[in-house]
């Protein structure tokens, strides 16, 4: 059986082999560092409020105690007809069973070479970013975030409470839409009041088209100044999804049916951000990877023990923890909606009790 991919579904198909380990299994996960982002303490990280370590799951360590081969590289390509992958190392590998947790990217916009563009998915060139631009002297930055959703905005309050005490560095969001659209009008305003007491701007309703080294172009002729873009411009898929055989989705994730089989190929499953399942919708969003991750756990296990395959259910009114830079955050659920440090706290103790459960003991 192969993983692809060591995201918030798989750690917990890799715990429950860790405390269930099936008696002939030969399992393989295959990503492209050791470790994996705890995706909701990343503007924690921005701000300053955690170290990188605390924020990770140690894939490899993970991996030893569940006796699975680890393999530091991205799959570039499954068939799954074939059942063969191939590796970014050049290797094929043949599999029975495979499972993909790859996430995704964030969607591109036409840039001219000589800008500097980081996105936030995967966040790693936006941190290396963040502390070039400390290490060098300079007299003022610009950092545009592009994006309307909770992690354009979190991000730039995490921005703008990181750099509270530089008076040249400025944190600005520009929104197609208006900010946080989609979310409950309370959500919206006290996002609003947190960006103003910040200092961060927001520009809305302003459709980027294309990027230059110096300026953002926007729709209907105008233009913003930028040195540094971040995009948080939403899900696309993992350029793996384009080299299967498997049926996706509109937005390009594997179409799955309830058991998070793949609708074409059932011995191939799919969670997280990077799949798509039959008749529901579902957000993209770290709770509801790690809530499927139990379903894929039960149903990868199942290969093994010949039990039977288990449905994911769905819960659509969960909880949203939206951070605000200075350790408050808004809890929002079922249309209401309240902020304060407490929230901050409570998204704190959520987060840290996930990175224990998947820690060394
Ligand atoms: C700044 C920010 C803040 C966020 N905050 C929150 C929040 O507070 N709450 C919330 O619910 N959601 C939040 N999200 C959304 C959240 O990040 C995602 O929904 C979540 O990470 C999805 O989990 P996943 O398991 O699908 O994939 P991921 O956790 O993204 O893991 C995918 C893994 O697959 C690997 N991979 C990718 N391609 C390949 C390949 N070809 N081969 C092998 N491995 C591959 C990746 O390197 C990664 O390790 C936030 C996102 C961002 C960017």
């Amino acid at each position: 059986m192969l993983l692809i991919g060591g995201g918030h579904a798989h750690v917990e198909v890799l715990r429950q082999l860790a405390l269930n380990p099936p008696a002939e299994a030969d399992v393989a996960l295959f990503n492209p560092s050791p470790s994996v982002w705890c995706s909701s303490m990343l503007p924690g990280v921005i701000a300053g409020h955690y170290e990188p370590a605390e924020a990770k799951v140690n894939l490899w360590a993970l991996c030893q105690r569940a006796r699975v081969r680890f393999f530091e590289t991205s799959v570039l390509a499954l068939n799954a007809a074939n059942g063969v992958l191939e590796s970014g190392i050049g290797e094929r590998h043949r599999f029975d069973v495979a499972s993909l947790d790859v996430g995704g990217v964030t969607q591109p916009i036409p840039t001219t070479p000589g800008a500097y563009v980081v996105t936030v998915r995967p966040i790693d060139p936006l941190l290396a970013a963040i502390t070039e631009f400390e290490s060098v002297r300079s007299a003022g930055l610009m950092v545009r975030i592009v994006g309307s959703g909770a992690a354009a905005l979190e991000v730039a309050l995490a921005l703008a409470h990181r750099w509270r005490q530089s008076g040249n560095r400025r944190v600005s969001i520009v929104s197609a839409t208006q900010l946080m659209d989609g979310f409950p009008a309370s959500v919206r305003s006290q996002a609003l009041r947190a960006c103003k007491k910040l200092g961060v701007a927001v520009l809305e309703q302003k459709v980027v088209e294309h990027i230059e080294p110096t300026r953002l172009r926007l729709a209907g002729g105008e233009s913003v100044d930028t040195q540094l873009t971040v995009l948080a411009t939403g899900y696309s898929p993992a350029s793996v999804l384009q080299k299967t055989d498997l049926t996706r989705a509109t937005d390009g994730s594997v179409h799955v049916n309830a058991c998070l089989q793949s609708t074409n190929h059932p011995h191939i499953f799919a969670a997280g951000d990077c799949a798509n399942v039959t008749g529901i919708t579902v957000p993209k969003s770290d709770v509801f990877a790690i809530r499927q991750g139990a379903t894929l756990a039960t149903n990868l296990l199942a290969n093994f023990n010949n039990s039977s395959l288990q449905p994911y259910r769905h819960s659509a009114n969960a909880l949203n923890l939206i951070s605000l830079g200075d350790n408050r955050a808004i809890a929002t659920r079922n249309g209401l909606s309240l902020s304060g440090k407490w929230a901050w706290r409570w998204k704190d103790a959520i987060d840290r009790k996930w990175i224990r459960r998947y820690a060394l003991a």
